[in-house]
């Protein structure tokens, strides 16, 4: 069993969390919390070993939470760490990993350049095998990443123009907006996903431009993307549905937005409503000679849970693509086909 921790315990790191401890292959050694918020009570009360910086003991001690150590003894313990604190923070703590000698696992919200390789389990696995430190990328990119490989694998995709709306917050976050606007993110093109896109695929033309919307729920990504050759609707329509981590909507199901794909999800009883799968609209489908157009919707709390799980296992040189990802998506219920 494969000693993990996680560092970082929000929106990804609760749910990398309970997804390591759902696989036969690894063990959770514990996490790691700053503040004694809502957050750390609820590990407290799944049972999870909760670590602290050294300085914040008393607090989460006055708070009457139990703590099983500090941060560093939380490391020592680990084969290895998987980091999902805020943007930015990751990087401050890689001098902490380096020092005890500890691979790790970063988030997308971190420079490409804090980790050996960015990392999508459909694009590039076999190049995260074995490296000490990988960085998997955002959420956007994540999907982005595994349209655009799993297209390659119907055609060469040779050009990819996408347009981006991004939720303003997940739901948890009482202080983000905007609440009544659109907002270019930035107003120049591209935006930044195209650059992390091309962390992984370095070669590729693609364009991307952002905008922000008033919504908590899922991203939508409106593509465009032009392969070597002319394929059909219905060769697009089967690539996706025998392909993992996708499920497609369709028409006649009358689901028609984000919202209700989320109610889906509460009523088939997923765990946090969510959905790592990339959600593609059916009806969006259309090809014209060699270009393909789609619409699909992102939910960006849980996308890159199955992501996190499979660079554990190529980092540790564990597993190859096909048995990792074949491990991850049958713990973690992630299927392929049709939503309902
Ligand atoms: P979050 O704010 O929900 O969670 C971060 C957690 O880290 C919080 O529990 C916070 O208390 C804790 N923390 C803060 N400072 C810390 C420190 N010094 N040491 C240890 N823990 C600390 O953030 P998030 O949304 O989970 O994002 C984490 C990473 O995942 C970022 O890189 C982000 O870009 C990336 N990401 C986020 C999303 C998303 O939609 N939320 C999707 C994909 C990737």
């Amino acid at each position: 069993m494969i000693k993990v921790a996680l560092n970082g315990y929000g929106t990804i790191g609760k749910r990398v969390a309970n997804a390591i401890m759902l696989q036969p292959d690894m063990k959770l050694i514990g996490i790691a919390k700053t503040s004694p918020n809502y957050e750390a009570f609820v590990a407290q009360k799944m049972g999870i070993n909760i670590y602290v910086p050294q300085e914040s003991i008393k607090s989460f001690d006055e708070a009457g939470i139990k703590v099983a150590g500090n941060i560093e003894d939380m490391i020592k313990e680990s084969d290895i760490v998987v980091d999902a604190t805020p943007n930015g923070v990751g990087a401050q703590y890689k001098e902490l990993y380096q020092k005890f000698g500890k691979n790790a696992i970063f988030q997308g919200g971190e420079k490409a350049n804090v980790a050996d390789v960015s990392f999508s389990s459909l694009c590039n696995y076999n190049e995260a095998l074995g490296k000490k430190y990988i960085r998997v990328v955002s959420c956007n990119t994540t999907a982005l990443l595994r349209t655009i490989c799993t297209l390659n694998k119907l055609s060469k995709v040779e050009k990819v123009r996408a347009t981006i709306v991004r939720r303003a917050a997940d739901p948890k976050e009482v202080k983000k907006g905007p609440i009544n606007a659109l907002v270019p993110d930035p107003a120049s093109v591209p935006s930044h996903h195209a650059k992390d896109v091309n962390s992984v695929l370095k070669d590729l033309d693609i364009i991307t431009m952002a905008v922000i919307a008033p919504t908590t729920y899922m991203h939508m990504h409106l593509l465009n993307v032009t392969l070597k050759s002319q394929v059909s609707k219905e060769d697009v329509i089967n690539q996706f549905l025998n392909t993992n981590r996708f499920l497609l909507v369709r028409g006649k199901s009358k689901v028609n937005s984000t919202a209700e794909i989320i109610e889906v999800a509460r009523d088939l009883g997923r765990i946090r409503n969510d959905i790592p799968e990339v959600v593609i609209f059916e009806d969006s489908i259309y090809t014209m000679g060699n270009e393909v157009f789609l619409m699909y919707a992102v939910h960006q709390e849980s996308i890159v849970v199955p992501e996190n799980i499979d660079a554990i296992r190529a980092s540790l040189n564990l597993a190859s693509a096909e048995d990792s990802i074949k491990i991850t998506n049958t713990s973690l219920n992630i299927g392929k086909g049709y939503l309902i």
